[in-house]
């Protein structure tokens, strides 16, 4: 890559980021080293029928993730990022963290493909709620079903408006620049294909190889907020 690419050289940004973006806050990937799911079942804590099973179990496991990542500030990463959409307020970022990090270093209009963890939703009476409450007061809707927190949980279905949100910034991106990210998810991992087809620029911010490297013209192997600085 020519040494001079800056993200000044672009009209409309995406960042594309995963769980590799949140790891120098203290958050672990879910399937690299000290990985979430090495230590728990997912089936047991991270699904519908964990939660229709044994609500309270999967609202325990999710109190503890909230202390968890509430304890967690933002990195210089995502502050490099949210400078950027500063900036250029054309630029958009998508997530598959659930963590929030992104809106706590001053991001605005986060595509969070996978949901929030700070949001509760009740599927009896379709209402949807902020809470940073940890642990949650009142584990039940005024109409009497759970609260399940609003996040994608294996095996559902990711929110349609969430997904044209995301395929609308790629199609007219000129840089897509993915951090952090293994991206071996669909339809997250069909997202920098977008991107190329519409004929971005595309930037790959990772440690190591992945299963979509082959897409990207320009990796940056390396941790996520010191690449993200050689792009200031
Ligand atoms: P993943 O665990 O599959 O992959 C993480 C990637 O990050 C890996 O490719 C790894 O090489 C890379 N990485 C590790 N350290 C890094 C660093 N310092 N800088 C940059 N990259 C680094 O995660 P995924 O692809 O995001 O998919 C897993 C799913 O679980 C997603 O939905 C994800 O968002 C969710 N998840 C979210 C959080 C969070 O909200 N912080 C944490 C864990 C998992």
């Amino acid at each position: 890559m020519g040494d001079s690419m800056r993200f000044a050289d672009f009209e409309r940004i995406v960042f594309f980021t995963g769980a590799g973006l949140s790891v120098e806050s203290g958050i672990p990937t879910y399937r690299g080293k000290g990985g979430l799911w090495h230590e728990y079942n997912y089936e047991d804590f991270a699904c519908q029928r964990a939660f229709d099973r044994a609500p309270d179990r999967v609202w325990d496991f999710h109190d503890k993730r909230r202390a968890a990542i509430g304890a967690c500030a933002p990195n210089e990463g995502h502050k490099i990022i949210a400078d950027v959409q500063r900036e250029n307020s054309r630029t958009k970022i998508i997530t598959q963290n659930i963590d929030g990090l992104h809106q706590r270093a001053g991001a605005t209009d986060v595509v969070e493909l996978h949901g929030s963890i700070w949001r509760i939703r009740c599927d009896a009476c379709f209402r949807t709620e902020l809470s940073n409450e940890t642990p949650l007061g009142e584990r039940r809707c005024s109409c009497g079903r759970y609260w399940r927190p609003d996040i994608v949980w294996f095996e559902d279905a990711l929110h349609d408006k969430t997904v044209r949100a995301a395929e609308q910034a790629l199609v007219e991106c000129d840089l897509f620049v993915s951090i952090g990210t293994s991206a071996v998810v669909y339809p997250a991992a069909a997202m920098p294909q977008i991107a190329q087809r519409a004929g971005a620029t595309l930037i790959e911010i990772n440690p190591e190889e992945t299963q979509a490297s082959h897409l990207y013209e320009h990796p940056l192997r390396g941790p996520a907020s010191a690449m993200l600085r050689t792009l200031i």
